[in-house]
């Protein structure tokens, strides 16, 4: 069997959530789209069920497969509804939808359901992606509060640099956000992970955290407990000599400068991991290692020449709780969100939390 998995710590998953909620002193929407960032999004629902509450995905489609599989606690759906079905499904589901647009509040305004339904309302506040500018936003939330439909709404922001703490961006959001919801009814939403990190002023009635709950940290420098959730490991599966001088793989990229022994790993970028990596760090049975030549699609190859006692069948670990996702994220040019989500050809493994 192909030895590429996705351990998966889902005691370390309920550790971070009671982690950040306690940071956050009040509720929280763990995120789970994308399949909960490349982690199985109905296994981390699972086994969040008895500490969350509540899930926020980015469409109806991932909200009602956690429908399916039994979750019960509200889904907030970020995106929204992109057609009629989608708030009927919403409906019919008890799903939260935010409402962002124009067209969304039209569609909603003609729909007609049996139950109103609770709904987000989304405030632009510096984004300038999604969301209902300062100007609109009152109205915005004046037609809700008239629409048969709706129930009650959450007032919602999103921080676009909220893990940069040295810029002023986040506290004007914030400023912004109060300044024109003072007289809105409704509870408030607005930090994501980094928010509830590093802003005390985002932290209202729900936080979404996404990332932290996965223990990928979004700011370089916090000192907070955040484990590790998925765990990248293959085997090797065979063994090279190279003679000084010799090239290794594609594009002889790379080429011996002494005698090496070369492990070749069952793992490339089909299983997510970087074609763009150059000499990031793997652990061999806990002992570190590195990458060289280039990330094939399903093996990689990595230097064993101080590891003596590795070989074919040792563990090596791409990233996880030794190998910070953080670290190949950034010696690649990307952000830990960006592998976890990628990873998804390896067989997931699931081990038990509490
Ligand atoms: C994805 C998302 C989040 C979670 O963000 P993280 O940085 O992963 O914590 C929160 N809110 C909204 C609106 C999102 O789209």
């Amino acid at each position: 069997m192909r030895p590429a998995r996705l351990r998966i710590d889902l005691a370390a998953l309920q550790h971070n959530y009671r982690l950040l909620r306690q940071m956050h002193g009040a509720r929280a929407l763990a995120v789970v789209k994308a399949n909960a960032y490349g982690h199985g999004a109905v296994e981390c629902a699972r086994a969040l069920t008895p500490l969350a509450d509540g899930f926020a995905v980015a469409f109806v489609e991932e909200a009602l497969v956690l429908r399916e599989a039994g979750i019960t606690a509200p889904i907030l759906v970020l995106e929204g509804a992109f057609d009629g079905e989608d708030w009927r499904a919403a409906s019919a589901h008890k799903l939260w939808l935010v409402v962002h647009q124009e067209s969304q509040l039209r569609a909603l305004e003609e729909q007609t359901f049996a139950q109103p339904m609770h709904v987000w309302l989304k405030f632009n506040t510096g984004m300038n992606r999604v969301g209902f500018n300062a100007e609109a936003i009152a109205r915005a939330h004046q037609r809700l509060c008239a629409c048969a439909q709706v129930s009650s709404i959450t007032l919602m922001t999103h921080l676009a640099r909220a893990d940069e703490p040295q810029e002023a961006a986040t506290s004007e959001q914030i400023t912004c956000f109060d300044q024109h919801t003072r007289a809105l009814a409704g509870e408030r939403s607005l930090a994501n992970s980094a928010g509830i990190l590093a802003h005390p002023a985002a932290r209202r009635d729900w936080a979404r955290p996404g990332i932290a709950l996965y223990g990928s940290n979004p700011l370089p420098a916090a000192d907070v407990d955040l484990r590790p959730v998925m765990t990248f490991e293959s085997r090797v599966f065979a063994v090279r000599e190279l003679a000084a001088g010799a090239p290794l793989g594609y594009g002889a990229r790379f080429h011996a400068p002494h005698p090496m022994r070369i492990g070749l790993v069952a793992a490339g970028y089909a299983d997510g991991y970087p074609r763009s990596a150059d000499g990031t760090l793997v652990a061999v049975d806990g002992q570190l290692a590195r990458l060289v030549g280039r990330v094939a699609m399903d093996m990689l190859t990595i230097d064993l020449t101080e590891l003596p006692e590795a070989g074919v069948g040792s563990r090596v670990e791409l990233w996880g709780k030794q190998i910070p996702v953080d670290s190949i994220a950034q010696a690649v040019g990307t952000i830990s969100y960006e592998l976890l989500c990628n990873a998804k050809r390896a067989r997931h493994i699931f081990e038990p939390g509490d």
